[in-house]
């Protein structure tokens, strides 16, 4: 297997050190970057299968390098980890929407960003394949794209249109976390606006539905939902 290779965009020296010496040892391939400018830069040059990007950046800050990433035509396919710190929920859910693939809040263990960043570079691989045709298997649920048909512990599962929507776009992305924004658009086109307050009640009816299979749909705080890894 080729080696990836990771650029990692953080203003604060010992963290951009730390970070580097660790994800080396890990086998990557590292490149590194001091400012939102030079991460952008760097990441045209190099073409990176993943960028770490910390947030609070001078300048352009991590939120608009993110943006950018999406935004380039040769880059809109790399995987990109934002480095947050306490309290930075709101751009941790603008990053999500900004295309951002997962974040890892900070202080963190090497050995945790390493594990996130291995689990991002996997779950890149299958989204390729054609998840609107082949049922979703999960633990003990079987959600049925093709014949709208969900099977939780056995038991077939009478769903709404929306529930349905919802359910599949979760479980299609395991350990994926997705804000309300980013589930209220995949619902749309309903005929009926739907709010984040709508998405919470339908996430409480949704588990209550699931029964013993409804612990799967995790709630992550001041972010949005995400399934159960
Ligand atoms: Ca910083």
């Amino acid at each position: 297997m080729s080696k990836e290779r990771i650029l990692v965009v953080e203003d604060e020296e010992d963290i951009l050190a730390l970070v580097h010496y660790n994800l080396v040892k890990a086998g990557f391939i590292v490149d590194t970057a001091v400012s939102g400018e030079e991460g952008l830069q760097k990441a045209l040059q190099a073409r990176p299968d993943l960028v770490v990007l910390d947030l609070m950046l001078p300048n352009i800050d991590g939120l608009e390098v993110c943006r950018q990433l999406r935004a380039s035509s040769n880059l809109s396919e790399v995987a990109i980890v934002m480095m947050t710190a306490k309290g930075e929920e709101e751009d941790i859910v603008k990053g999500l929407e900004y295309g951002a693939d997962d974040y890892i809040p900070k202080p963190f263990s090497p050995q945790v960003l390493i594990a996130r960043i291995k689990a991002v570079l996997r779950r890149k691989m299958p989204e390729k394949c054609d998840r609107n045709e082949t049922p979703i298997v999960v633990h003990d649920l079987t959600i049925d794209p093709r014949r709208n048909r969900v099977t939780a512990a056995g038991k077939d599962i009478d769903l709404t249109v929306s529930e349905f929507k919802l359910l599949s776009q979760l479980a299609a992305k395991p350990g994926w976390v997705f804000t309300r924004t980013q589930i209220v658009d995949a619902i749309h086109g309903e005929g009926y606006a739907v709010t984040d307050r709508a998405i919470d009640v339908q996430v409480v009816g949704l588990r209550k539905k699931l029964g013993t299979c409804g612990i799967y749909i995790e709630t992550v705080r001041g972010v949005g939902y995400r399934f159960k890894e």
